[in-house]
């Protein structure tokens, strides 16, 4: 039986990885330690931690002192870091609280994991800091490029991925320099339930729905590789149980598409949805399927972001041979129960967005 520190698992990753470990694992026992940002919504985690099946604590991963009261009153053995600052247009706008929260929060971690397991000169038995990380540290590739590999050189764009890149390096010369138990990923885009309506699949839903415009940013020519949240929750879920401590791991789904086809395809989802069932023109009426008219007409393009990469593509190859990994979801299989469940769950998405989920006592 382990026992887990989930940072950051009130969130869109961490939260369907919190759901998906509870239900295959029920005997480990799950502390979710989350700051409820903005991003973060304990909805997320329905019943939870009231029936028992994971603790919740409501705090901050800088704050030194709590962080190591819950490896010691827990007895942490096995941390999965999900916690970060993730949205690259905010990292554009001010970048301090990724740096604070994405190196400084990822090094607190880590020296708390060492004090922990560290005993009388010798690492404890079974442990692991698993540290999730993204695509975005290794910088844009162009039409051509191959894609990225564990060995690709690292090459942040935006303080999003640069703060990514900062958290990774300390991992490993966490490693490096005290011997600490750890493992990387490196995943590429993911989209599924519970994701924050600011990411480009549930901000195209959510807007589509409310009849407000789908901003595509420059031509939309933008190419990212996409990859299922259960699947990802799976990836980690084989790195955690393998013996390849202080190995890293590229996750991605082999499935490589320009933004504005992402959202073509939610337009269709959306209208083919609505074409078969018209009690969803009484719940969505400023939807344009509700006046059987294309949700694409909403389509709008807006000036680019700064700096945005054209491209990023992930060689998963080595987890596929090492792990025996690979995703169950087909992007059209995936984007078709993203938009189901988005769909169903606007309870969800609305108290998201008028902030209502934040009334928590802890
Ligand atoms: P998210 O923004 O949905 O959730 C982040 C969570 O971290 C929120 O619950 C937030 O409240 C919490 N948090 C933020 N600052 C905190 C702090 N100081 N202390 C404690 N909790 C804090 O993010 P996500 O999309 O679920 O991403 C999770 C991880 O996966 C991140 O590390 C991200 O870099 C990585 N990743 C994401 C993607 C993607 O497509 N979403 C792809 C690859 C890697």
């Amino acid at each position: 039986m382990r026992s887990l520190l989930i940072t950051g698992g009130s969130g869109f990753i961490g939260g369907n990885f919190v759901h998906y470990w509870t239900q295959k694992y029920p005997a480990d026992h799950v502390v979710v330690l989350d700051a409820l940002t903005y991003a973060g919504n304990l909805a997320t985690l329905g019943k939870l931690c009231e029936e028992g099946r994971a603790c919740f604590v409501h705090g901050d991963i800088t704050d030194v002192g709590l962080v190591q009261n819950i490896f010691e009153q827990h007895g942490v053995d096995t941390v999965v870091h999900f916690a970060a600052e993730t949205h690259v247009d905010r990292s554009i706008v001010d970048s301090s609280a990724f740096v604070r929260t994405n190196v400084l929060g990822t090094q607190v971690l880590l020296d708390a994991a060492r004090r922990s397991w560290f005993v009388d000169g010798n690492w404890r038995d079974s442990v692991r800091f698993h540290h999730i990380s993204t695509d975005e540290v290794y910088g844009a590739l162009g039409p051509t490029d191959p894609p990225f590999t564990e060995l690709t050189p690292y090459s942040p764009s935006s303080p999003y991925a640069a703060s990514k890149a900062g958290a990774d390096h300390l991992v490993r010369a966490y490693a490096h320099t005290y011997g600490l138990p750890i493992t990387i990923s490196n995943c590429s885009n993911n989209y599924g339930p519970y994701q924050f309506p600011e990411k480009l699949v549930p901000l195209m839903i959510v807007n589509a729905l409310h009849g407000r415009a789908l901003p595509i940013y420059g031509d939309g020519l933008q190419i990212r590789d996409w990859l299922h949240v259960e699947d990802h929750c799976v990836a980690i879920d084989r790195i955690i149980h393998a013996n390849v401590t202080g190995e890293t791991f590229n996750i991605g789904g082999r499935s490589e598409h320009r933004n504005i086809d992402i959202v073509r395809m939610i337009c269709a989802l959306i209208d083919a949805r609505f074409a078969d069932d018209t009690f969803l023109s009484t719940r969505f009426p400023r939807c344009p399927a509700a006046r059987g008219v294309s949700t694409a007409t909403l389509m709008t393009h807006v000036a680019d972001r700064p700096g945005h990469d054209r491209r990023y593509a992930i060689d998963p190859s080595r987890i596929a041979k090492k792990l025996a990994f690979e995703p169950t979801q087909t992007l059209a299989t995936g984007l078709r129960h993203t938009v189901d469940w988005y769909l169903a769950q606007d309870g969800w998405w609305t108290a998201v967005l008028d902030g209502s989920y934040r009334s928590v006592s802890d």
